[in-house]
C-alpha cells in the first residue's frame, strides 16, 4: 500500500553567520495510515524543523514530502491550501498558540470557518460541541478563555482545534512535555483512543523514551539532523544497534528497562550544532567506539527486517 506520508532525502538548511546549519539532513521515512512514527533525540536534535518541514510551515531545502503519493512541496499555494487541511499541528505549549482573547469555542470554530466546510451557525456549534466531547472537554468550558485552563485541558483544546477539520494526519510537537506525569498519560490515552476510532496518523516528536514507547509503532532517533536509527518499537526496545540509541536508553531508570542496558554508557558532553558538518559519523566527539572509520559518511543499513542503523559497528 501506499504509504500515508513518505519523506525522501529531506534536508532543511539554514544559513548562519556561522555557516551552513544543516538542521534536517537527508532524512526519509514512511508512515502508514493509523501508524504513529515517533520521532527521538535531544533537544537541537532538528525533529521540530522536521516536523515543521513536513506540513511546508518551513520550505525545504531539497528532497520530496509525499502526501498520498504525491509530492506536495511542488504543490503551488492553492493546492497546498487543500491539502494542509488533512495535515495539522499541535505543540509543547498549546497557550502560546491559543488566541488569548477567544473564547475556547471561538478557538474551535475558528479553522471550522475558514475552511468554510460547515456553513450554518448552528452547525458550527454543533461540531464545536461534537469536538470538545470527543477530547473530553465538558460543555461548562464553552465561553472559558484560554488561561483559565490547566495545561492538560488548554491541549485537548489544541486537539479540538486540529480536529476540528477533520485531518489524517497530525505532527504532535512535544504535546505532553509541559505537563504533569498523570495528565501526560491522559492525553496519550486520548490521541492513541482517536487513532483507534479515526485511523489517524501521528509524527510524534518527544526526547522523553517512554513516553515514545507507549505511543508509537516505528521510531525514528535522530542525532544533529541525522537519522541514526530507525526500527518497530518493541524490536528498538529490545535490541538499539547505535550507540547513540544505546546511551539514550541507558538514561532512563533501569526497573524499566531490560537488564541488557545497564552497563551501558551515559552521555558526556554536549550536543554540537551540525553547523558544516565533517563528512563522518556526528556522534563520534561524544561514541565511546570511535574509531578511524568513523571519519567515513555513515549510510543506514539493514541490520535485521526493518530495522536500519547508521554506524560502522552495524557493517559486520
Ligand atoms: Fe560511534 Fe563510529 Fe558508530 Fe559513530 S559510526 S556511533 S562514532 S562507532
Ligand atoms: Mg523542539
Amino acid at each position: 500500500p501506499i504509504p500515508l506520508i513518505e519523506a525522501k532525502n529531506l534536508k532543511k538548511y539554514f544559513k548562519t553567520p556561522a555557516g551552513i546549519l544543516h538542521a534536517v539532513d537527508d532524512v526519509s521515512f514512511r508512515i502508514n495510515a493509523g501508524e504513529t512514527l515517533g520521532v527521538v533525540g535531544e533537544s537541537g536534535c532538528g525533529k521540530s524543523t522536521l516536523g515543521r518541514t513536513i506540513l511546508r510551515l518551513l520550505e525545504a531545502t531539497s528532497g520530496e514530502v509525499l502526501y498520498n503519493g504525491e509530492n506536495i512541496l511542488s504543490y503551488p499555494r492553492p493546492q497546498m491550501k487543500q491539502v494542509r487541511l488533512n495535515m495539522q499541528m499541535i505543540f509543547q505549549d498549546p497557550f502560546t498558540s491559543l488566541n488569548p482573547r477567544l473564547s475556547i469555542s471561538s478557538i474551535i470554530a475558528e479553522p471550522i470557518r475558514v475552511c468554510g466546510t460547515i456553513k450554518s451557525k448552528q452547525g458550527v456549534r454543533d461540531k464545536v460541541c461534537e469536538l470538545m466531547e470527543v477530547c473530553g472537554l465538558p460543555d461548562r468550558y464553552v465561553n472559558t478563555y484560554p488561561h483559565e485552563l490547566d495545561g492538560g485541558r488548554r491541549q485537548r483544546v489544541g486537539l479540538a482545534r486540529a480536529l476540528a477539520v477533520d485531518p489524517k494526519f497530525i505532527v504532535c510537537d512535544e504535546p505532553v512535555s509541559a505537563l504533569d506525569v498523570s495528565i501526560q498519560a491522559q492525553i496519550l490515552n486520548l490521541l492513541m483512543d482517536l487513532q483507534d476510532k479515526q485511523g489517524l496518523s501521528y509524527m510524534f516528536i518527544t526526547h522523553d523514551l517512554c513516553v515514545v514507547r507507549h505511543i508509537s509503532t516505528n521510531i525514528m532517533v535522530m542525532y544533529m539532523g541525522k537519522v541514526v536509527e530507525y526500527a518497530p518499537k518493541e524490536e528498538l526496545f529490545l535490541h538499539q544497534a547505535h550507540p547513540y540509541t544505546q546511551a539514550l536508553l541507558s538514561a532512563i531508570p533501569t526497573t524499566d528497562l531490560n537488564r541488557r542496558n545497564r552497563k551501558r554508557h551515559a552521555l558526556a558532553g554536549e550536543v554540537a550544532n551540525p553547523i558544516n558538518p565533517a563528512p563522518g559519523c556526528r556522534f563520534a566527539p561524544r561514541c565511546p567506539y570511535a574509531c578511524e572509520r568513523c571519519k567515513e559518511p555513515q549510510a543506514l543499513r539493514e541490520v535485521s527486517p526493518g530495522h536500519y542503523a547508521a554506524c560502522v559497528l552495524c557493517q559486520e
